[in-house]
């Protein structure tokens, strides 16, 4: 098994996107949790309004302070520059410019999906969840959860990026099996598919410890997925997607013991 780093977080947000700390502020506290790296991935721009995203006239100004913090910071942190990209087929030229910007660190994550013109949140709170169960299909969990995993393995098979990103949210409000059971045979077989999928396109698989603070609290991926992305060899990169200085690095230590 290739070691995990968890001297290294790969998944972080700051105020330029929905986080609540400065790029700077997320360096200091990265340095004072004695992390060694970290990826600022805030949320890319998308090409309609959403409570989280970027807005697109910021991007280059988010790249220059970046740069402006990593020089900063040198000598004690290594910083690297990302974007939380948002897969969604219908706007793929939109992404590849925005990827064919140069970056040292891509995470691909499927936040929602397209229902017709709507965007249908994933990982939102619970009532977004089941809104997009109930109304964009039309209760159908098993319809749902094969569009998100087809979508997210669409993402990984791009070649434009470096991670997937929290590969399980869609289990985010399914603590005690409330809308599907992760043993069944149809919900297993995705997940193998996709980690099929991870494992032939070179890409890594970030374990997401946001997970432990959300309803469900378990990691993205699941213990058993985790497991399965180590039998295949597939590289792993851990990442707090913290979205407030006080979260950097949390929970990597125990899930490193959890995982060994
Ligand atoms: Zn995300
Ligand atoms: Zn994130």
């Amino acid at each position: 098994m290739t070691p995990i780093d968890i001297f290294s977080d790969a998944h972080l947000h700051s105020t330029y996107s929905d986080g609540t700390g400065t790029i700077e502020q997320m360096a200091r506290a990265a340095i004072k949790k004695g992390l060694t790296t970290i990826a600022i991935t805030d949320h890319m721009p998308l090409p309609f309004k959403t409570r989280y995203a970027m807005d697109k006239s910021r991007l280059q100004d988010y790249r220059n302070e970046i740069d402006k913090v990593r020089q900063q910071y040198c000598h004690k942190l290594n910083i690297l520059t990302g974007l939380e990209i948002e897969y969604i087929p219908k706007i793929a030229d939109w992404i590849e410019d925005i990827a064919a910007m140069g970056w040292d660190l891509l995470i691909t994550s499927v936040h929602g999906l397209l229902v017709g013109d709507s965007h249908c949140m994933v990982n939102g709170n619970e009532k977004e969840f089941q809104n997009t169960l109930n109304h964009g299909f039309k209760g159908d969990i098993q319809a749902l959860c094969r569009r998100y995993y087809q979508t997210l393995q669409t993402a990984t098979s791009v070649h434009w990026f470096d991670i997937t990103g929290h590969l399980d949210v869609i289990k985010k409000h399914n603590g005690g099996n409330r809308y599907f059971d992760e043993t069944t045979p149809w919900y297993q077989a995705l997940i193998e598919e996709t980690l099929d999928v991870i494992k032939t396109h070179k890409i890594k698989m970030e374990i997401n410890t946001a997970g432990l603070n959300h309803p469900v609290k378990v990691t993205y991926p699941s213990p058993w997925i985790i497991t399965s992305a180590i039998k295949r060899d597939i590289p792993i990169v851990m990442g707090s997607d913290s979205h407030t200085p006080k979260t950097l690095g949390q929970y990597f230590d125990q899930t490193h013991d959890l995982i060994q």
